[in-house]
């Protein structure tokens, strides 16, 4: 494909914290439409804000992206070895008079705030250093402040506070967005030549990467028309932009910890990463089918069909679909996973009722002799004797009898069970004696996986506790 016509897409996350959830969506949802029109994926990382960033976030962000599988193209970007470019394209803005140096306090633009808070106004800046001189002037007088100044200066894009025009995009999933440049005031592109801001910085890497679609969250939307005055600023082609819908927790406001892990790599312990992209693919999409990977998803893949309502994070759904991928595990995948040391045949009576990879110390008894309180082995207000009982002919069957087929064994059981009027007289304290627990797999099944010598010498003990 010719270079001018390439799909490209970003994921840009700034790593001033782990990677989240909603970032991870974002990213899955670029790597889908690349996929889909055969473009390509970048990485930048925005860490222009020094005092925030921090490379243990970038290294907790790619491994998250790794973990997950989504693979980008290419280097990974850095902002921060970026700031000669921001610089040169800071100058040209500043000696067009497109942008101009603030020397307005903190102070001065918090009175500001409060008149237009008073006057139920969008608190914006007009700035005096744009409005009280020409263009030529304010050259002159940021040239003469230079060297005093400039510290305390901040670079601003002249907007026109007059402005009749509405300054407006059509978003790919939300369609025909509007904003009147008058409300947008003159705002901040830098603190300096060599310290710019997230809105300066993303247009000026957008368009020198060629991005071609800002596919990105809804918490952006209010960004982006001041993005566009930025381009418009440096002479650059608009990219299409696509707003994902927001994550929101199952009360229907925004995800936050609050609603539990918002952090990718917190999921790792208990979820197979094929089950979370499966999960965050249907965060603001339908596909066809509800077990999907991501090659699949990509071929159903449209910006169009992305849903505009928040999309709800239902860890129940969650929970199911990482059921779904632990059965189907191979033993020894599961057993690298879980660095278990069992016979591949226990893996399956696990398997089959796994929803969280960490839950598997609740199935410790397959390689542990269970602890527990006699009162455990007592079926519904039976003696102690009757219980004892039963273990005596469990016990009769297991030991005597050749260690036969499952189905074999469960009729024994069963006829036991028929004999002393009460299939839970057998089957609990047996269940009990195995396990250690009120639930388990089929206890039969769990017999037939421990082996004979486990499971006499557990009934054992069984019997001997109740008879202390
Ligand atoms: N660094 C921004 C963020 O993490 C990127 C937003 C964008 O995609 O433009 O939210």
């Amino acid at each position: 494909m010719e270079k001018q016509g390439k799909i490209r897409v970003r994921i840009a996350p700034s790593p001033t914290g782990s990677l989240h959830i909603g970032t991870a969506r974002t990213a899955l949802f670029n790597w889908l439409f690349a996929r889909k029109n055969g473009g390509e994926f970048i990485l930048r990382i925005e860490d222009t804000d020094l005092e925030r960033s921090d490379k243990k976030y970038e290294e907790n962000i790619i491994e998250g992206l790794k973990w997950l599988g989504i693979n980008w193209d290419g280097l990974i970007y850095h902002q921060s070895e970026r700031l000669d470019v921001y610089e040169k394209y800071l100058k040209q803005l500043l000696d067009s008079g497109k942008a101009f140096w603030c020397y307005h306090t903190a102070e001065e633009l918090e009175a500001e705030k409060t008149v237009q808070m008073k006057r139920k106004e969008p608190p914006r800046h007009i700035c005096g250093y744009k409005t009280q001189n020409s263009i030529r002037s304010i050259r002159q007088l940021a040239e003469a402040d230079k060297t005093q100044n400039q510290e305390k200066g901040i670079i601003r894009l002249a907007v026109d506070e007059n402005s009749t025009r509405v300054v407006h995009f059509n978003d790919a999933i939300r369609g025909q967005i509007e904003w009147e440049e008058k409300l947008i005031g003159d705002f901040s592109l830098a603190k300096d030549l060599r310290t710019p801001l997230y809105n300066f910085a993303v247009v000026v890497d957008d368009t020198d990467m060629e991005i071609t679609h800002v596919i990105r969250g809804e918490d952006h939307i209010s960004n982006t028309p001041k993005q566009i005055l930025i381009y418009e600023a440096l002479g650059r082609e608009l990219p299409v932009f696509a707003h994902l819908p927001l994550i929101l927790g199952n009360d229907k406001s925004k995800l936050s910890k609050r609603h539990g892990a918002t952090s990718v790599m917190e999921y790792k312990k208990d979820y197979l990463p094929e089950a979370l992209i499966n999960f965050m693919g249907f965060l603001g999409f339908t596909y066809d089918k509800e077990i999907i990977n991501k090659e699949e998803m990509a071929e159903e893949f449209d910006l169009a069909k992305v849903h505009k309502s928040g999309a709800v994070f239902d860890v129940k759904k969650l929970n199911w679909l990482n059921s779904q991928y632990i059965k189907r595990l191979a033993p020894s995948e599961f057993k690298n996973l879980t660095d278990l040391k069992v016979s591949d045949a226990v893996i399956p009576l696990i398997t089959e009722r796994l929803e969280k990879l960490s839950d598997v110390n609740n199935f410790e008894y397959f390689w542990k002799t269970p602890e527990y309180d006699k009162e455990l082995l007592i079926w519904k207000g039976f003696s102690l004797d009757k219980i004892k009982e039963s273990l005596e002919l469990t016990l009769n069957t297991f030991g005597q009898r050749e260690w036969i087929q499952q189905e074999a064994l469960r009729k024994y059981l069963d006829a036991e069970a028929e004999q002393l009027g009460d299939r839970g007289l057998i089957y609990w304290p047996l269940r009990a004696a195995l396990t250690g627990q009120e639930k388990s797999p089929d206890p039969v099944e769990i017999a037939a996986v421990l082996g004979k010598d486990e499971v006499i010498k557990r009934i054992n003990t069984a019997i001997d506790k109740l008879s202390v």
